[in-house]
């Protein structure tokens, strides 16, 4: 079985005319349930489920190690790893035996805390690069982002050093996303950081938030920012859009992160579209315009 495109509900392998052809299931255990029902296995294998029942109902019976509490010690030791009370029967609802839990664990060794269940599926059913698992958790040990990163494809665009590298720098779940599929790498932001009053933290949220206006400005957009005091404000992608539109009948038209740079310099839209008009087509000129207009009030 696996997790739904939406993930948040789960498929297996449907038997045409059983209820799960009709769609997916609400949890793991509810996917699992139905995968081990006599319903689902006599349409898979096309026997009566009366029989298959009084089957299954013996073979329950005759060996012990088909329920969790036979594997007593396995459970005792597999709850020191699971975050959750109730977490190690929930996986194994879900198909993940106790006995696997501590190696599983393993793969995110720097946590120190126990792991959530949303770690232990990610690990058995979300198909993770684990060496790069083991490494990017050492970048930050926490149980949440573990879960995260358990979840993460072998083949995502996520799957390189930079990751550990942004997780180290602080950046939160949402922004290391953001600065994957903005291709922004935390090689700019030390350089920023470098080159700016600014620590490489702010320095990464600096460039990620302007990455999410879908503006990527220079060391030296940035530092003519600073000299305005506005060293961590970006525009918001809707009035950036805006100005892209307006600034399409100029000749010689800024590119986008230009314009985002003169909106924020400027103030607003209406500012921008008058120094537009006007032929001011840097920020650098639209800043030393303002200077003089603001001298001479
Ligand atoms: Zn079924």
């Amino acid at each position: 079985m696996r997790r739904a495109e939406d993930r948040r509900t789960w498929t297996i392998p449907i038997v045409r005319g059983c209820k799960c052809s009709r769609g997916s299931f609400k949890s793991p255990q509810a996917a699992g349930a139905h995968l081990r029902s006599s319903e689902h296995l006599a349409r898979q294998f096309k026997v009566s489920s009366r029989r298959l029942d009084e089957v299954l109902q013996a073979v329950l019976a005759a060996s012990p190690v088909t329920t969790l509490q036979s594997h007593a010690d396995a459970v005792v030791t597999a709850e020191a790893f699971l975050h959750e009370e109730a977490g190690v029967r929930d996986l194994w609802l879900a198909g993940v035996h106790p006995g696997l839990i501590p190696r599983l664990a393993d793969h995110a060794q720097a946590v120190e805390e126990p792991l959530p269940v949303a770690y232990y599926l990610g690990l058995t059913y979300g198909n993770p690069d684990l060496s790069w698992l083991r490494a990017t958790t050492r970048a930050r040990p926490d149980p949440t982002v573990a879960s995260w990163l358990a979840w993460v494809p072998h083949d995502s665009a996520l799957v390189t050093d930079d990751t550990g590298e942004w997780l180290r720098l602080g950046l939160s779940q949402r922004e290391v996303e953001l600065a994957t599929a903005t291709n922004i790498s935390p090689g700019a932001a030390r350089e920023l950081a470098y080159r700016s009053v600014r620590t490489p933290h702010a320095a990464a949220r600096d460039l990620v938030g302007w990455a999410a206006a879908d503006c990527r400005p220079t060391v030296e957009q940035m530092l003519l920012l600073d000299r305005h005091g506005l060293a961590s404000s970006h525009p918001s992608s809707a009035a950036v859009d805006h100005l892209v539109d307006y600034a399409r009948s100029c000749r010689g038209a800024p590119d986008r992160t230009e314009l985002g740079v003169m909106l924020s310099i400027a103030g607003n839209r209406q500012a921008v579209q008058r120094f537009l008009d006007e032929g001011v087509r840097t920020a650098e000129m639209l800043a030393a315009r303002q200077v003089t207009i603001d001298g001479a009030a």
